[in-house]
């Protein structure tokens, strides 16, 4: 089975776990009702219409950065995608949060090359979806009916 998508390339490979990792956060901070609060802003919505904010941003961002659950957070799109991510707002929470040393770790892993080969991709990838799967089913609304995550685009 893992033969089938062996030929994937390895920034798919990064794209796919990026995704799966940014619905996950997103799930896992939601209500039953399916409903999260922007990490920078009092908005509230529905997970699907939010965005997965990362607190460091930018092309170089590093693979280790973009698969850190602490890094992101449910984030509307006005102060991801119009405000450049709330950077301000983003820092004070995290250091609420998370505290200092973390902070300064994720940004410490931003300058590192983390090595990582498709094959550790492709294990991240599978744990990811199997940690979806259990929040679905955790948050199933009513059994055996058709639920939005049976449509996850992977
Ligand atoms: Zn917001």
């Amino acid at each position: 089975m893992r033969n089938r998508r062996a030929g994937q390339s390895f920034s798919a490979l990064r794209n796919r776990a990026a995704s799966i990792v940014s619905i996950y956060i997103r799930l896992k901070y939601s209500n039953k009702d399916g409903i999260v609060q922007c990490v920078t802003c009092p908005s509230r919505g529905h997970w699907q219409d939010f965005d997965s904010g990362h607190f460091l941003k930018g092309r170089s961002l590093s693979i280790s950065n973009l698969l850190d659950e602490r890094g992101q957070h449910p984030q509307c799109q006005t102060c991801n995608r119009v405000n450049d991510g709330a950077p301000k707002q983003y820092e004070a929470f995290m250091l609420k949060q998370y505290g200092q040393e973390v902070v300064d770790e994720l940004r410490m892993n931003r300058r590192k090359v983390t090595k990582i080969t498709s094959a550790e991709l492709r294990d991240f990838i599978q744990a990811y979806r199997q940690k979806v799967k259990t929040l679905r089913f955790e948050r199933r609304p009513c059994a055996g009916e058709p639920h939005y995550t049976d449509n996850l685009p992977f």
